[in-house]
C-alpha cells in the first residue's frame, strides 16, 4: 500500500478559483486568508498521512478489545490520539469561548476528509466529539458548559452519542431507557443501548454520554425524549454506574470500539428542556451527518489514489492496437472508466461539501441576520443530499478502486477491502441513506413554502447561464431542467409515492449539483495543467455520468404502484 496523499493542490485550487475564499472569509470578517488555510491543511494532512494512515490496516487487524470489563483499542491508539489533541486539532474550529481556535469549518471539513480518509475507526472519536460539543454549547446550561465544554473541545475528553437500542433505531419513539429526577438537578438513568461509537476506551480520563431517555410523566412518541448528560467519571471522581457491555462484532471499523452500553441508575444532568430532547439531539445530528457524507468522500478518494498508482504499476493485457504488451493497465479503457468514475464524484463532492461548509460559516458568523438564515436553509437542504449520496457513492467509489486491483483486491494485503468493509456503514449510520432522502423530500423541499430549493436552483442556473455554451454547463442546464420538473411534481406527494421516489431524487439531486460544481471548476481561469485536467474531467462527467438524470427521472415519475403492489406475505 503506498501512502496516503493529501489533496492539498485540490483543496487550494478550490479555494483560490472556485470558491471565492478570501473573499468569503472577508464578507464574514474573519482574519484567515488562503495562505494561512492552505498551511493549516497541510500541517493536518502531514499528520494524516504520518501518524494515522500506516496504522490503519494494523489497528483492523487487531481491534478494539473488551477485557474484564475494560475497553482496549489497537495498540499505538492511546498515543496518536494524544498527539492530535496535543496538535490542537480537535479545537481546529472550536468556539474561542470555549478554548477553540475559531477557523472556518470548512478547514474542519477538509480535515475531516484527510483523517477519513487515512483512518476512519480514528476519525469518528473527535467527530463525534465535535457534535457533541455543539449540542452542549446550544442547549445546556451555563454551569454544564463550564464544567464540560473546553474539555470536549480540546479532545480532553471525549463524546459520545447515545440514541439507539434494540427496538429502537429509526423509530426513536420506541425508545425504553428512564431518567428519574433525583433531585438537586440529577436524574438517574437505567436502560440499555446498543451500536454506541466510542462508547468507552482507554484513550481519555472521561468519556461524556449524551443519552436519550424518558422520563417519569412523558408522553408517548418522539414529544415524551429528553436528553441527559451522562459523564463515565463523575464530578467527585467516582466511576459512574454505566458500563460496557460488549462490544459489537462488526464487518469493518474494527478499531473503533462500538459498544453495547448499560447504564444501571447512572447519574445525569439534563441538556435542554424536558420532552424537548430530540430537537437538541438534532444539533448534534445534523453536525455529525455531515461528518458522514464527508467519511465517505474521504474513503473514496484515498482508496482512488491506491487505484490510479496500481493501474499505472500493473501490467497485463496488449495495448488497443495489438502492438505492446504486456501493458500498463491504466492504458485500458474499462479501467480509465473505473478510476474516472471515482475521481469526478471525489472533485465535484469536495467542491459542493465545500460550498456547504463556507454556507455553514455564513449561517454561523455572517454579519447580517438575514443572510444567516438564507445560508442556514441551503445547509438544512443540502446536509441529507451530502450524507447519503456521498456515503453511497463513497461506497460504490471504493468497490471500483478495488475491482481495478481485481483479484489483489479482494484479499487483505493492499488493504482495498478493508476501504469496503469500512465506508459501508456510512451509508447506515446517522439515519440510514432511505431515510435521508426521505427527509430531503418530506421535509427539505417544502422548506419556506419551496423558496429555499428554488432559491437553490436559481443560484445554479445563473452560473450554468454564465458559463455560456461549454458541453458540461449545457448538459448540467438539461438535467436542472428535469430536476425541477421532478421536483414540481413531488410536491404534496403522499407517504408511498415519497419513499418510492426519495432515494432517486436524492441521487438525480447530487449529480445535478455536481454538474453545477464541475461546470465551475472547468470555468476557473488559468492554463496551468490543473485547468486542463479539470476541463478533461467536467468533459467526461458531461458524457459519461450526467446522462444517468434520464433514468432516475423516469423511475422518480413512475410513482409507487410498482412498488407497493405485491403484497407483503409474497416477498
Ligand atoms: C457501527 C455502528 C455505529 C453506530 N454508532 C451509533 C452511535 O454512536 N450512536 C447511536 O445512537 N447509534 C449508532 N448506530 C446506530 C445506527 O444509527 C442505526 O443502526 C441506524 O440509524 C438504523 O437503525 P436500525 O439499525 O435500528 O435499523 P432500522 O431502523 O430497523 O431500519 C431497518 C431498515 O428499514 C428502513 N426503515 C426504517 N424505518 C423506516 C421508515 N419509517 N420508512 C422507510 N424505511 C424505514 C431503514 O432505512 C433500514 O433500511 C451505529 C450503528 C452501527 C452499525
Amino acid at each position: 500500500m503506498q501512502a496516503y496523499l493529501p489533496p492539498i493542490e485540490d483543496y487550494r485550487f478550490l479555494m483560490e478559483q472556485v470558491l471565492g475564499f478570501d473573499a468569503a472569509m472577508s464578507d464574514l470578517e474573519l482574519d484567515v486568508d488562503l495562505e494561512l488555510a492552505a498551511a493549516v491543511l497541510q500541517e493536518a494532512g502531514k499528520f494524516c498521512a504520518e501518524q494515522l494512515h500506516p496504522l490503519n490496516r494494523e489497528w483492523d487487524e487487531q481491534g478494539s478489545r473488551l477485557e474484564n470489563g475494560v475497553v482496549r483499542t489497537p495498540a499505538g491508539f492511546v498515543e496518536a490520539y494524544k498527539a492530535f489533541v496535543e496538535a490542537g486539532w480537535p479545537a481546529l474550529a472550536g468556539d474561542p469561548a470555549h478554548g477553540g481556535q475559531g477557523l472556518p469549518f470548512l478547514l474542519q471539513l477538509w480535515l475531516d476528509e484527510m483523517v477519513s480518509g487515512a483512518n476512519l475507526s480514528f476519525g469518528l472519536v473527535p467527530g463525534l466529539t465535535r457534535g457533541a460539543a455543539e449540542a452542549l454549547a446550544a442547549h445546556a446550561s451555563e454551569e454544564l458548559k463550564a464544567a464540560y465544554l473546553p474539555k470536549l473541545v480540546s479532545g480532553e475528553w471525549t463524546g459520545a452519542m447515545v440514541l439507539t437500542e434494540g427496538g429502537a433505531g429509526t423509530d426513536l419513539a420506541l425508545l425504553k431507557t428512564k431518567a428519574e429526577p433525583a433531585g438537586e438537578g440529577q436524574f438517574i438513568v437505567t436502560g440499555q443501548k446498543i451500536f454506541i461509537s466510542s462508547g468507552d476506551h482507554d484513550l481519555t480520563d472521561n468519556i461524556v454520554h449524551f443519552v436519550l431517555a424518558r422520563l417519569p410523566d412523558a408522553p408517548a412518541g418522539v414529544k415524551g425524549i429528553s436528553l441527559f448528560l451522562v459523564p463515565k467519571v463523575l464530578p467527585d471522581g467516582t466511576r459512574n454506574a454505566m458500563s460496557a457491555g460488549a462490544l459489537e462484532k462488526k464487518m469493518g471499523l474494527h478499531a473503533q470500539p462500538t459498544c453495547v452500553m448499560n447504564y444501571d441508575g447512572a447519574t445525569g444532568w439534563m441538556v435542554g428542556e424536558p420532552h424537548r430532547g430530540l430537537a437538541a439531539m438534532f444539533t448534534m445530528m445534523n453536525a455529525e451527518r455531515l461528518m458522514v457524507g464527508i467519511q465517505g468522500l474521504g474513503i473514496a478518494g484515498a482508496a482512488y489514489q491506491q487505484a490510479a498508482a496500481y493501474a499505472k504499476d500493473r501490467l497485463q493485457g496488449r495495448s488497443a492496437d495489438g502492438a505492446r504488451g504486456p501493458v500498463p493497465i491504466i492504458e485500458h479503457a474499462d479501467v480509465r472508466r473505473m478510476l474516472l468514475n471515482v475521481r469526478v464524484f471525489v472533485e465535484a463532492g469536495r467542491a459542493l461539501s465545500a460550498w456547504t461548509a463556507l454556507q455553514y460559516d455564513r449561517a454561523n458568523r455572517h454579519p447580517d441576520a438575514a443572510e444567516r438564515g438564507k445560508a442556514n436553509a441551503f445547509v438544512a437542504l443540502l446536509t441529507p443530499v451530502v450524507k447519503a449520496a456521498f456515503t453511497d457513492l463513497g461506497f460504490e467509489g471504493a468497490v471500483q478502486a478495488q475491482q481495478v486491483f481485481g483479484g489483489h483486491g479482494y484479499i487483505r494485503e493492499w488493504g482495498m477491502e478493508q476501504y469496503v468493509r469500512d465506508s459501508r456503514i456510512t451509508q447506515i449510520y446517522e439515519g440510514t441513506n432511505g431515510v435521508q432522502a426521505m427527509d430531503l423530500v418530506g421535509r427539505k423541499l417544502p422548506l419556506g413554502g419551496g423558496t429555499v430549493v428554488a432559491g437553490f436552483f436559481d443560484l445554479m442556473a445563473a452560473d450554468l447561464d454564465a458559463a455560456g455554451d461549454i458541453q458540461i454547463a449545457e448538459k448540467t442546464r438539461e438535467a436542472l431542467a428535469l430536476l425541477r420538473d421532478v421536483t414540481g411534481r413531488l410536491q404534496g406527494a403522499d407517504t408511498d409515492a415519497v419513499g418510492a421516489a426519495s432515494v432517486d431524487y436524492l441521487r438525480l439531486f447530487a449529480l445535478v449539483a455536481f454538474g453545477w460544481m464541475w461546470t465551475r471548476m472547468a470555468t476557473a481561469e488559468g492554463d496551468m495543467p490543473v485547468h486542463a485536467h479539470k476541463r478533461q474531467l467536467a468533459e467526461f462527467y458531461a458524457a459519461r455520468v450526467l446522462p444517468q438524470v434520464h433514468s432516475l427521472a423516469a423511475q422518480v415519475s413512475a410513482g409507487p404502484a410498482a412498488i407497493m403492489a405485491l403484497e407483503a406475505e409474497a416477498f
